[in-house]
């Protein structure tokens, strides 16, 4: 894993002391680190600096992070860029937080940083290993994917996937664990020049959960960004 320190972390904390703390402790592990102190700031140190992960507060000046994170989420060249939101725990009345925020991750306050060093790590790991192009074969629980014979089963029972459906399961599949929109899937899936809506996504996940069950669940919505295939290791 020698390439994970040398990654560039881009940490967005108003409170100094929480930001000082966070940028000791991931310096301290090898990574190199940018920080901003506002919304706003940290959409500038994004284009900037071009960090590999942000740490990112919800509650900021000018702009929160929800606002930062759909904004990196919209934008193609950041559409992918690993997000861990830090949230406060008045805020975690319910599953809203973190994960439908469109962040890759959350972590609760008060925390670690161990706990968010852990976590960071873990994210980068699951980045890294997703594969450049897709390989031969995908296994997710029961659910088995063989690309070169193009089969999907589940157990030993074949399910049949219309192309769409397969392709959208591949690339949820190849990018477990990360925050996919539905203009990144479209333009996965169905291509650039296609000028259909992103709601052709939404049908097609919904097809691929009738048809997959065990998916049911898998697969959350975010909130006004798309769609996410949790990690089969995911914390809940
Ligand atoms: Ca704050």
């Amino acid at each position: 894993m020698g390439s994970m320190t040398h990654k560039k972390i881009l940490i967005v904390e108003d409170e100094r002391d929480i930001l000082h703390l966070v940028k000791h402790y991931l310096e301290k592990e090898g990574f190199r680190t940018v920080v901003a102190m506002t919304g706003l700031e940290a959409l500038k140190k994004v284009t900037e600096d071009k960090p590999d992960l942000v740490v990112l507060d919800l509650m900021l000046p000018e702009m929160d992070g929800l606002e930062v994170c759909k904004r990196l989420r919209s934008a193609p060249d950041t559409a992918m860029l690993p997000i861990i939101m830090l949230t406060a725990k008045a805020e975690e009345s319910d599953t809203i937080v973190g994960l439908e925020l469109g962040a890759d991750d959350y972590v609760t306050k008060p925390f670690s940083p161990k706990t968010l060093v852990a976590r960071l790590k873990a994210l980068l790991r699951r980045v890294e290993r997703t594969p450049e192009t897709a390989p031969n074969l995908y296994r997710y629980n029961a659910l088995t994917m063989n690309l070169s014979r193009h089969e999907v089963s589940l157990g030993k029972q074949e399910v049949t996937l219309t192309a769409k459906e397969f392709g959208l399961l591949e690339y949820l599949l190849r990018h477990r664990g990360r925050v996919l929109t539905r203009e990144v899937l479209l333009n996965a899936v169905w291509g650039y020049d296609y000028y259909g809506t992103t709601r052709t996504v939404d049908v097609h996940i919904r097809r691929v959960k009738q048809k997959l069950p065990l998916l049911e669940e898998a697969i959350v919505a975010v909130k006004s960004l798309g769609y996410k295939l949790k990690d089969v290791d995911e914390p809940e």
